[in-house]
């Protein structure tokens, strides 16, 4: 059963179409991202599925009623939709128990009331925190206690609007994890709207990806990173390059070497899709010039510039960014000019790439071939070592 279905929704404000016929589908149990940046039309959407705000055109159907058509509005309250704002939600005079109680029938000292606060005080980890007050908790803990409120009624879809936004990077990290977990277990039905691409490709079932008001392209987040149907697509979801050459006969050329073309594609000029994953250093490979470097702990990403292909930028990223021990990744002192920790930008460095991991690197893609769509794969592991030269 698909719990919320948008149909050609549309809504503007004086001077803006924040909405242009969109389409949305959210399966029952699925958790939904809606992704795009800072004013594409996503708290609208929100706004416009919860009842606050009413479409000008349109269809929008929650657990198989309408509530909304051109000329009927279902108030907010009739919706069974429960809204996760993006902070300072609570009611500040109430307790933690009785904002998390608020929506529920009975008084503070009914019994079942009492024991539905304590569970989903519980599901979001703050089991024996009710009496407190919500200044006494953390921004994170807010969200948990928002997270409970607008769950404890049992709404049939729950809406959230940048719920995480507020909050500093690892505590982000850690709820949404708990955030999807939650979700998952009570087999709730979910739309995240997000600006943040590693939110939306970590937490959802399947994520819209929007701009201007408008859906760009919807799929699962695999499908969404690997075969982004535009290049703006492409490059909202992650770190991109692209790689001119030529189709011939099933095969792309181009300055990293050949790769197998999948889909059935006509000769002539292409772009080539990598992601800097897709690209490792190697002692025997086309010479580029490291032109930046940017450590980031877990890993590096290092921006290359090739020597052939009329000096194309490439991303590479390195999974072991100190890892001297291994043989492998940018150790300090071969990158001319490395830091301790051989990553720092410094003036440019040579680097060897090699030219044969492009026939054994990993699945890639290939697209916008003169207005064309293409897609490429690359199987096996590469194995891109550097050298300086
Ligand atoms: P997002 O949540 O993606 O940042 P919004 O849905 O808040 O985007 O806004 C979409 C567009 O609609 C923006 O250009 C915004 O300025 C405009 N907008 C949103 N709400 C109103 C409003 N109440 N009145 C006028 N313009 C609005
Ligand atoms: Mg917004």
């Amino acid at each position: 059963m698909i719990t919320l279905i948008v149909r050609g929704v549309s809504k503007a404000f004086p001077g803006v179409k924040a909405l242009d016929h969109v389409d949305l589908d959210a399966p029952a149990g699925s958790l939904v991202a809606v992704l795009g940046p800072s004013g594409c039309g996503k708290t609208t959407l929100l706004r416009c599925i919860a009842g606050f705000e009413r479409a000008d055109a349109g269809r929008i159907t929650v657990a198989g009623r309408v509530v909304a058509l051109e000329g009927m509005h279902l108030p907010s309250h009739r919706r069974g939709v429960g809204v996760v704002p993006q902070e300072g939600a609570l009611f500040p005079h109430l307790s933690v128990a009785d904002n998390v109680g608020f929506g529920l029938p009975g008084g503070r000292r009914n019994s079942e009331r009492r024991a539905t606060v304590d569970r989903f005080l519980e599901l979001v980890g703050l089991g024996g925190l009710g009496e407190r007050m919500p200044h006494e908790l953390s921004g994170g803990q807010q969200q948990r206690v928002a997270l409970a409120r607008t769950l404890a009624p049992g709404p049939e879809l729950v809406l959230l609007d940048e719920p995480f936004s507020a909050l500093d990077a690892g505590l982000r990290t850690e709820l949404r994890r708990d955030v999807k977990d939650v979700l998952r277990d009570q087999g709730m039905t979910a739309v995240l709207v997000t600006h943040d691409q590693s939110e939306a490709l970590s937490m959802a079932d399947h994520v819209v990806v929007m701009r201007d008001g408008r859906v760009i392209q919807s799929g699962t987040p695999i499908e969404l990173y690997t075969h982004p149907n535009e290049e703006w697509v492409a490059t909202f979801l992650g770190d991109a390059s692209w790689l001119d050459g030529d189709v011939h006969g099933g095969r792309f050329d181009s300055a990293l070497g050949a790769l197998d073309v999948v889909a059935a594609t006509p000769s002539g000029s292409a772009r080539a899709l990598v992601r800097p994953e897709q690209v490792e250093l190697d002692a025997s490979g086309a010479a580029a010039e490291v032109v930046r470097a940017d450590f980031h702990g877990h890993d590096a990403l290092l921006t290359l510039r090739l020597a052939s292909g009329a000096g194309a930028l490439v991303q590479c990223r390195l999974a072991h960014p100190g890892g001297a021990a291994s043989g492998r990744g940018c150790r300090p002192g071969q990158c001319e000019g490395g830091s301790s920790a051989g990553l720092t930008r410094r003036r440019p460095s040579r680097l060897a790439l090699s030219s044969a991991p492009i026939r054994s690197a990993r699945a890639t893609s290939v697209h916008e071939c003169a207005g064309r769509t293409l897609s490429c794969t690359r199987s096996g592991r590469q194995s891109w070592q550097h050298r300086t030269v």
